[in-house]
């Protein structure tokens, strides 16, 4: 049986495994504390309540239901968390009906909460469910998972020895911020002496700031009302500019690209799709359900779109996912990993040689004749680029003053005239000509569609199809497809094209879109209206008196352009040619693309810059998350006298910050405040929630419980730093209230949130009752004004607040809109290539994978000697956080090294062979091979999330002489992101794998060579 077959025959088994619906005694919970005894057949859980035969609903007694959020991946769905409150212990969690990622047809927030659960109940619960996927319903043992780390700990051996002694937190505090000979290893400078905000980082360097910088701190800013306090504390009070996450390694090459076609600026930005009214969907680095936004509201979206409405869709992706059914429109092209540019190329090509694409709408020149024909959105497409590089305009788009036609707007040619693009109707899509200007020279002008045009023409749709593996008829029918539904088609992409060129094809995939006339369009390509943020309001949370400026300040990965450095300067001033430049500096989109976790580790272990003298670690797990960081780092941070203070804070050892030298227990998500975005919303809201049982981490001499929070609060204290304390927030009626607890904070915020909803629900007494506000606002009522505390109780009746209006406005996304898109973007083009010194393309080209120094890949790493391609991906039960919930790990316990079966078999490798995955000088992966035809051939196929033997509770650990065996079923199957190979051509002891652009961290297309291992 091939997989596709099995996967359509397994579907139902698939499809409940990944919404949580699937039971199996196996799984069940086996020591659920339940204070109510039960004698119902099965012993099943407690339900959340009972609708009796005349249709009343009654809660149960002794179980409470509250609202949060999910915290297992970074989509932030909405929970519904039942608890037993005798036992203070989740039971069981669900999705959040009011919450569109849930359902995707959310209850009007009008509803009564006891409505809403008379609604999930009987027949009509099928229609309404509100569903997480199964990651997050695994999640009811985290609060209690018994290799969770609720103690202070310091390290009782080596660092990484996993040897521990419990502390208490006050000597934490205390050892942390003076320093000493803290493990008779010598002395350590606490974080007191490490802010030296009068000394430079770098001497002579001013741009790198001062010495405050070498306090680097890791944390994932996708929890935005958590992750707001750390960073007032890290960037603003302690000052240093290091405060740095995932996003390089994870989605921001695609939407640093996305970005580029979407607007002038650069600015990054991704779709969604319009589920609702979709026919034809192509999904290029992702699959639907798979990966991306929320999987809940994916597998709604997918499943009545391609069942009410027969949506025609396209996988082209090196593995089939379980996605790609049987007896559906729904097609997979396998395509060679990390080849996607090739094959939007090829697409691209045939488009515009055929004539298939939205003509009318790209040749649009100005507004007024926009807004005359009913778009919302236009290009510049017809706009016409200055080509000479003689003229002071080249590369920008040209100005009609400069043509003696107008002022500063663009150009175009309208039935063979050189026109103003204000004066215009319509503008010609292929001009590339030579116009005389003000002057009178000669000037190459070319329509930024003529110039996508010639570079797609410049490779043979033979040439693409060979080099992404797919032949020219499959891609061929998919541009007609995508073509010919009208704007009613879109292309959907994720991080699964993160690439040497990932920064291209997210540009391409843009591109795609604006062919079709889909931006905005009903059923096409759509745009959340995004979250609410609590920065401002009531409360001045966003800045305060006294805070450090550290917006100026170019971080440790050389966030900025090169251009403005010292070194630069010294160059020019020497008279020597500025190019290449020492290291990698990032100048695309600097803020998003180099706050980079792992480069920030990167360029401590190699000093270049400067090293951290101490790393303070919260919830970050770059060492395993990030691909193509090397050993050499983790070695690095295993040394003392390489990092002398490494401070850990999270609630599970991982394999980051099992080498830290203390440990600071954390919340889990359901002992946490919370107020975060969705991914996979379409409608303007926020998900939020509060603590829903009492935290398991230890408490302080004040008797709070240790966090996160409390930590850098009572840290900023004992500095004296500004911004926290008495008196530390602004009120707008200009009062002062204080910083000095956990609620403090939250409770602020929320009302910030809360007072910008519009239209909050009115909380009656059942609702409070249905929702346990009593326990939930008990801590934040004395902290906020009457109105305040109404308003945060009604969104955390609700578990958020979500707005909801008419979808659409005629054949467009109501209120959708404003983009110029851009075919040509010229503040890309006037980017320079921090090495080479070459300007950076206008429009997306095709080009091979190169390095840093411009060398290809495979002037490295010859097919001859890695003739296979490798890639990465998201299976549907893991996560990082997941790995330590049972139930993920017993449903998918391992994972695999896929092979196509004809690749396998000339490798003379069979299913259940111990393989070794070889990279150019990666470390090596080994894992057990699968191999079928659901495998691209010539791919190496591993699903990331694997592997974790060192944490999670996979770890054998012992505190204050009492082993904790390590569980073998948390770290089964193998983890592949240091088996992505580093740039050899960076200088340093370590690089990293970059796209050529943005410097961002590639995961796909990685050539490699598979060993057999005798076991
Ligand atoms: S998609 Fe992510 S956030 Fe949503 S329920 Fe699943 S694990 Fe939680």
């Amino acid at each position: 049986m091939d997989r596709r077959t099995f996967i359509t025959r397994a579907g139902l088994v698939s499809a409940a495994a990944a919404t949580g619906t699937a039971c199996s005694s196996r799984t069940a919970p086996a020591t659920l504390k339940v204070s109510k005894s039960n004698t119902r057949f099965g012993n099943p859980l407690p339900t959340e309540a009972q609708l009796a035969a005349d249709g009343s609903l009654s809660k149960t007694a002794g179980i409470r239901t509250m609202y949060t959020r999910c915290f297992t991946c970074n989509n932030m769905c909405g929970l519904r968390v039942r608890i037993d409150e005798a036992s203070d212990t989740v039971l069981k969690v669900g999705g959040n009906p009011y919450c569109e990622v849930n359902s995707g047809s959310p209850f009007p927030l009008a509803m009564p909460v006891r409505d809403s659960y008379a609604a999930l109940a009987g027949n009509q619960g099928l229609e309404n469910r509100a569903t997480t996927c199964g990651k997050g319903a695994s999640g009811v043992n985290c609060v209690d998972d018994p290799r969770r780390v609720t103690q202070v700990l310091k390290r009782a051996g080596k660092r990484g020895e996993g040897k521990w002694v419990s502390i208490s937190y006050e000597q934490a505090l205390k050892e942390i911020l003076d320093g000493g000979d803290l493990f008779g290893e010598g002395q350590v400078d606490g974080l007191r002496a490490i802010r030296q905000l009068d000394k430079p980082a770098v001497p002579g360097q001013p741009e790198f700031g001062s010495a405050t910088n070498r306090l680097f701190a890791t944390f994932n800013e996708e929890d935005t009302l958590r992750g707001s306090l750390y960073a007032r504390f890290m960037r603003q009070s302690y000052g240093t500019a290091n405060l740095v996450t995932k996003h390089a390694y994870c989605g921001a090459p695609t939407g640093i690209g996305f970005g580029i076609g979407l607007n002038p600026g650069l600015e990054p930005g991704l779709s969604d799709i319009d589920w609702d009214s979709v026919e034809y969907a192509l999904f290029l680095g992702t699959a639907p359900g798979a990966s991306g936004a929320s999987l809940n509201r994916l597998g709604r979206g997918l499943a009545d779109a391609r069942t009410d409405r027969q949506l025609k869709y396209t996988c082209v992706d090196p593995l089939l996912r379980t996605t790609v059914a049987n007896d559906t429109r729904g097609q997979w092209l396998p395509i060679k990993p990390g080849r996607d540019s090739a094959f939007a190329f090829a697409l691209i090509q045939i488009m515009l040689s055929e004539g298939w694409f939205d003509a009318e709408f790209l040749s649009i020149p100005n507004s007024e004749v926009a807004k005359a024909k009913g778009e919302v959105n236009r290009a510049n497409a017809c706009h016409l680029v200055v080509m000479d590089p003689a003229h002071p305009g080249d590369r920008h788009l040209a100005k009609a003053s400069d043509f003696g036609l107008g002022g500063d707007e663009p150009l175009v040619v309208s039935n063979g005239q050189l026109l103003s693009a204000n004066q215009a109707q319509q503008g010609d899509l292929f001009t590339d000509a030579s116009f005389t200007d003000i002057n009178g020279q000669p000037v190459r002008l070319a329509a930024s569609l003529a110039l996508l045009k010639q570079e797609a023409d410049r490779t043979s749709l033979s040439d693409y199809a060979a080099a992404c593996g797919i032949d020219e008829a499959a891609i061929r029918q998919v541009a007609k497809d995508l073509s010919h539904h009208g704007r009613r088609a879109c292309v959907a992409t994720n991080t699964g094209a993160n690439s040497g060129d990932a920064i291209i094809m997210g540009w391409l995939i843009a591109t795609l879109n604006t062919l079709i006339g889909a931006h905005d369009a009903k059923g096409g390509a759509i745009y959340g209206n995004g979250a609410y943020w609590g920065f401002e309001g009531n409360y001045n949370l966003g800045g305060f008196d006294g805070e450090v400026d550290t917006s100026a300040v170019i971080n440790v990965c050389r966030a900025g352009a090169y251009e403005g450095s010292t070194e630069y300067q010294q160059k020019l001033a020497r008279g020597d040619n500025p190019y290449p430049a020492s290291d990698m500096w990032h100048n695309l989109v600097p803020g998003y693309a180099a706050g980079n976790a792992a480069e920030a580790l990167t360029a401590h272990t190699n000093g270049n810059p400067y090293s951290a003298k101490a790393l303070i670690n919260w919830r970050s797990n770059a060492l395993y998350s990030a691909s193509s960081i090397n050993h050499k780092v983790e070695q690095t941070l295993a040394d003392p006298a390489r990092l002398p203070l490494f401070v850990a804070i999270d609630c599970y050892m991982n394999e980051t910050n099992r080498y830290a030298d203390y440990f600071i227990p954390d919340r889990v998500m359901f002992e946490e405040y919370a107020a975060d975005r969705m991914w996979g919303a379409f409608n303007l809201g926020v998900v939020a929630g509060a603590p829903l049982v009492t935290p398991r981490t230890v408490k302080n001499a004040a008797g709070q419980h240790v966090c996160m929070e409390q930590f850098v609060i009572d840290l900023a204290m004992a500095m004296s730093l500004p911004g926290f304390g008495k008196g530390a927030i602004a009120a707008a009626d200009g009062h002062k209230v204080d910083l000095l607890t956990f609620e403090d904070w939250h409770a602020r915020y929320l009302a910030n949130v809360a007072a910008q909803c519009s239209a909050l629900p009115v909380v009656s007494d059942d609702d409070r009752q249905w929702s346990a506000l009593d326990y939930s606002m008990t801590p934040l009522r004395p902290r906020l004004s009457e109105t305040e505390a109404a308003q945060v109780e009604a969104l955390l009746s609700r578990g958020g607040y979500y707005e909801s209006g008419e979808r659409y406005d005629g054949d467009f996304i109501n209120g959708g809109g404003g983009k110029l898109l851009q075919i040509y973007n010229a503040d890309m083009a006037q980017l320079r290539h921090c090495h080479s010194g070459e300007f950076y393309p206008g429009t997306p080209v095709y080009q091979p994978n190169r390095f840093w120094n411009g060398d290809t890949w495979e002037q490295h790493w010859p097919a001859s000697d890695y003739p296979l391609l490798f890639s990465s991906y998201k299976p549907t039960l893991r996560s990082n956080y997941s790995a330590a919930f049972d139930r993920c790990a017993e449903l998918t316990p391992t994972n695999f090294v896929y092979l196509h079966s004809d690749t396998a078999s000339a490798l003379g490798l069979k299913n259940g062979d111990t393989v070794r995955v070889v990279s150019g000088n990666g470390t090596p992966a080994e894992g057990v091979v699968q191999a079928d035809s659901g495998v691209a051939k010539g791919a190496v196929c591993v699903s990331h999330t694997f592997g974790h033997k060192q944490a999670y509770g996979a770890d054998t650990r012992s505190i204050d002489g009492q082993v904790l065996e390590g569980l073998s079923h948390r770290g089964g199957g193998t983890a592949v992101n240091q088996m992505v190979p580093h740039d050899p051509t960076r200088p340093g002891e370590v690089s990293m794998l970059n796209d050529y652009y943005a410097g961002t961290n590639c995961r796909h297309g990685i050539p490699v060579r598979i060993e057999k291992v005798d076991v």
